[in-house]
């Protein structure tokens, strides 16, 4: 390294570090170290679902490995900003000029009773806080594998997802596609109601209902029963998991029981930002940024995830993408228009150095079953307010279903199910907020895409 090298530290090496680290790595002028707790190479959590789906490989979602910029199973543990130094679980410290907090979310733990045994200790790593055996949340690579061991223990293994936005949903079908039992419990109206309207909603419920997912929405989980784990022949003892339970059941608010060999926890996600927060940065919801996503401290910035900007925290692998790319160009002070060159795909037009928000598009494919696949895409607002005009397109047989909210000339969201040739079309117009001129004809032609 050079003196005038400014050294950027990265902690977390998931989609929007490792992103951020490739688009500075060409510079001279900066030496990055990426700090990833993961011992696993870096992967794509959004083909999680097709990994445990058993489609692809675990190599499949690999990220672009960056090689030794990133040091792999090293945890950050503490900031010392009046140092600008990062310490870690290994002793080790990272000295920097500028620190980049880029460590995602993690799974909420819903307050069900039995999810911890009684009187354990508060300290998520202390015994009493472990999950029992059979009980996963679905938001790493480890937790993936762990799912797809145990379906493939035997036929018909019996699985109970709890929780029915994306994650839910997607870790349903993937189990259904493995062959287990799969009974999903939602606790709102509908499926996916973040995304979904009523319409859409119904017809996910119906092709995931023919996959021989038994779906219960309003479903309120009370509870998780659990017996002790068996001891595994051959194993010492003390060695083996005394004192361990695992699941038999899930409980439900009105009383019903089912029984479970495997609970995912599918409840939402929260923004991981207990470094920042001890750091003295300000959090709220995420690690509150502005338009250049700096921190409260103008050495430390944050995106992805764990970032909360303008209000909003994304929680989407587009929002992280362009904020590792609007920071990189930040960094490397490039103004409105050139950035850094990127690797690997097309130059935007031009990229505002500043970062002014994310239109976010959500898209699933639901693949398997007789009925064949089925795509799900919504963006911005899927319910109107009074005023705006609605148009609906819906095929009960064909599974297809297309709603649109208009506000004034502009298009302002979207929920299509099933037949997707014109998303690409709509989202450009949302995305622009372009003057609609032929609306029926945007949404019932591929519109050019
Ligand atoms: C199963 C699943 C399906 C998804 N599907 C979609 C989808 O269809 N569409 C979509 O847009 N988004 C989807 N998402 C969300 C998407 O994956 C995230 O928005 C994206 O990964 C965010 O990137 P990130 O870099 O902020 O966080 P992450 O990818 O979570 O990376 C953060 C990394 O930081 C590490 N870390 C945290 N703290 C520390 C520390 N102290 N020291 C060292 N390392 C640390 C973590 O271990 C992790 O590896 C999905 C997520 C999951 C789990």
């Amino acid at each position: 390294m050079t003196s005038e090298q400014q050294r950027v530290v990265v902690i977390g090496g998931g989609l929007a570090g490792l992103r951020l680290a490739e688009r500075l790595g060409g510079s001279p002028a900066v030496r990055v170290a990426v700090l990833g707790e993961e011992p696993h190479a870096p992967y794509n959590r959004v083909l999680l679902a097709e990994v445990l789906a058993g489609r692809y490989a675990p190599e499949v979602a690999a990220l672009p490995e960056p090689g030794p910029v990133l040091r792999r199973g090293v945890r950050a543990v503490r900031i010392d900003r009046a140092d600008r130094t990062v310490h870690c679980d290994d002793g080790s410290t990272e000295p920097y000029d500028t620190l980049v907090l880029a460590t995602g979310s993690n799974a909420v733990l819903p307050p069900l009773r039995g999810l911890f045994a009684p009187g354990g200790a508060l300290a998520a790593s202390a015994p009493g806080r472990e999950l029992p055996d059979g009980v996963h949340a679905f938001r790493t690579m480890e937790d993936c594998l762990a799912l797809s061991a145990a379906v493939a223990a035997g036929p018909a293994v019996r699985a109970v997802v709890i929780g029915g936005g994306l994650l839910g949903v997607s870790a349903a079908r993937a189990l259904a596609e493995r062959g287990a039992q799969v009974v999903l419990a939602q606790q709102g109206e509908r499926l996916m109601e973040r995304q979904l309207d009523e319409g859409a909603a119904a017809l996910l419920h119906a092709h995931l209902a023919g996959l021989g997912i038994e779906i219960h929405t309003e479903c309120r989980v009370r509870g998780l029963t659990t017996t002790a784990a068996a001891v595994p022949a051959g194993s010492e003892a003390g060695t083996g998991p005394a004192g361990r339970r695992r699941v038999t059941g899930v409980e439900l608010a009105d009383g019903y029981r089912l029984d479970a060999d495997v609970v995912v926890l599918a409840c939402g996600v929260r923004p991981r930002a207990g470094l920042a927060r001890a750091a003295g940065l300000e959090v709220r919801t995420g690690i509150v940024v502005d338009d250049l996503l700096r921190t409260s401290d103008p050495a430390i910035h944050a995106i992805g995830d764990c970032a909360e900007h303008a209000g909003r925290v994304y929680g989407l692998a587009g929002a992280a993408l362009e904020q590792a790319d609007a920071l990189a160009a930040v960094l490397a002070g490039t103004g409105p228009g050139p950035r850094l060159p990127r690797a690997g795909g097309p130059e935007p037009a031009s990229a505002p150095a500043r970062y002014t928000g994310t239109r976010a598009l959500t898209r699933l494919t639901l693949s398997a079953g007789g009925d064949g696949p089925l795509d799900v895409a919504a963006f911005g607002e899927t319910d109107p307010l009074p005023g705006d005009d609605v148009l609906r397109l819906s095929d009960a047989t064909r599974r297809t279903y297309r709603k649109v909210v208009v506000r004034g000339d502009r298009l302002v969201g979207g929920v299509l199910l099933g037949e997707l040739s014109s998303v690409a079309a709509l989202a450009r117009s949302w995305e622009d907020e372009e003057a609609l001129t032929d609306l029926f004809h945007l949404i019932t032609d591929d519109g050019g895409s």
